[in-house]
């Protein structure tokens, strides 16, 4: 009997052998085709130099700005030296405002007794009366706290929101999410108490100089209530709390001339290599190509860009041959209105296209340390299955739920949405500040982001059909 089951064994692993389709053998070409395409990244990534033109040369690249044409101008003619299938460009309406002369700010302890504070006006912000706004200012937590507030003390005065990021959360998206809406809806809460302005607290964990602007909302207030909303760097938001603490009847100045233009034509810039079996399904990959104009957009979303550029760049460079269509979208109008995303998923519709993987990098060039996943549970668990394939980089952070913004739209049309998740620490040092250039990016961390994407394409590529008959979407 041991004889004859010896015999078998060594039939059945001969079999095995070569049918190729073993789980081990599949993960060790799966281990293989990885580690070819981190070497790949790290010994001739282009991300870095992308980014370097995108961040230096360019700049800061607020919808329907001069930048912003020049980065979709940029990135297309970049996308086409890869020698893709298709590039083309997709237009979209954006909206465009502009900050106008550089903002000014001080807190007047007595007259003829001031000190500067850097502020920056928040994105979407109405200007200052001409000549500025001197008034006394009031201090709040939150939104909570200035609601429970008799009108009365809250009538033609300045309101500062001052609570700050939770520095005890290790998520660090955390601590910005539970902070927001002060930047957010703070202006519009503030007016509706017959405020005449808003000073906001910038969302950075760190102490320093750097005002950080980002996107608020009047809600549906008229024009003529709306009152105008500046960003504090967290040193000025200190020092101004201080002072109040010695003497609340101190008044703060800020002028500032922003205004809304009318909506403009731009683009999301768009590459694609065609797929050699079900070119009808899409995997697609993408960042925001627009950024705040006060720094340069390196970390916010430049980096997510050229990653998302490089994955295909890889997928070349190695020679892998994806069955599925592989689409790079750089999406248009992230920061403020979202437009881009809006639009690509209106015409994914209209095409009737599925997309198996629609994967986002909007969280900084920071070192890789996994995926956050908006799909089934199932389809989870499948992703699940690869986690090992990733442990040699250290990238090892597989989380259900969020994904990216510019990919939200696509919900319902995708089997599964992913972000990709660098570590967050360093983040809010830069998101939306003066201080989010190109030196604030390390090139290896940068790489190794765009080596984790390839990565997940290449394994949602080959092994997509397990996630079509396990999600049930065609
Ligand atoms: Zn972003």
């Amino acid at each position: 009997m041991k004889g004859r089951s010896t015999v078998w064994l060594g039939i059945i692993g001969i079999i095995l052998l070569f049918s190729g389709h073993t789980p081990c053998m599949a993960q060790d070409e799966d281990s293989r085709m990885l580690r070819e395409i981190y070497s790949a990244a790290l010994s001739k990534g282009k991300a870095y130099e992308w980014l370097n033109h995108l961040s230096t040369q360019i700049g800061g690249r607020l919808s329907g700005s001069v930048e912003a044409q020049q980065a979709v101008d940029y990135t297309r003619k970049e996308l086409d030296e890869l020698g893709l299938d298709r590039v083309w460009l997709q237009p979209v309406m954006v909206p465009k405002w502009v900050r106008g002369t550089a903002e000014f700010a001080y807190i007047e302890s007595q007259p003829g007794n001031t000190n500067n504070v850097p502020i920056c006006a928040l994105g979407g912000s109405v200007a200052t009366p001409a000549g500025g706004l001197k008034a006394e200012i009031l201090e709040v937590q939150g939104i909570d706290e200035l609601k429970a507030l008799d009108p009365a003390m809250v009538e033609g005065k300045i309101v500062f929101y001052n609570r700050p990021m939770d520095p005890t959360l290790i998520h660090t998206f955390e601590a910005y999410s539970g902070c927001v809406d002060q930047r957010y809806s703070g202006a519009e809460e503030a007016a509706r108490k017959g405020a005449v302005g808003v000073i906001v607290r910038s969302m950075n964990l760190r102490l320093d100089d750097f005002p950080h602007t980002g996107s608020m909302s009047y809600g549906d207030l008229s024009l003529e209530e709306r009152i105008p909303a500046a960003a504090i760097s967290t040193n000025g938001a200190e020092l101004l709390s201080t002072t109040l603490k010695l003497n609340p009847d101190i008044r703060f100045y800020f002028n500032q001339t922003c205004r809304q233009l009318p909506d403009v034509e731009s683009y999301n810039v768009i590459g694609e290599i065609r797929g050699s079996e079900k070119p009808e399904e899409v995997i697609l990959v993408g960042g925001h190509l627009d950024s705040w104009d006060l720094g340069d957009g390196a970390h916010d979303d430049g980096a997510g860009c050229v990653q998302s550029m490089e994955v295909l760049s890889l997928l070349k460079e190695v020679g892998y041959v994806p069955k599925r269509t592989i689409r790079v979208v750089l999406f248009m109008n992230e920061e403020n209105g979202l437009r881009g995303g809006r639009k690509y998923a209106e015409e994914a519709a209209k095409q009737k296209e599925h997309h198996l993987l629609a994967l986002e990098s909007d969280a900084g060039g920071f070192t890789p340390r996994g995926f956050s996943f908006d799909c089934e549970a199932e389809a989870f668990q499948q992703v699940l299955k690869w986690k090992t394939l990733f442990e040699p980089y250290l990238v090892h952070y597989f989380s259900q739920g969020g994904s990216g913004a510019d990919i939200g739209p696509l919900k319902s049309q995708a089997t599964v949405l992913s972000g990709l998740r660098p570590d967050s620490q360093r983040y809010f040092d830069y998101h939306h500040a003066e201080n989010d250039t190109f030196d604030a990016v390390n090139k290896r961390e940068l790489e190794l982001g765009a080596a984790t994407m390839a990565s997940l394409v290449y394994l949602f590529d080959a092994y997509g059909d397990q996630f079509e008959s396990d999600s049930g979407k065609p």
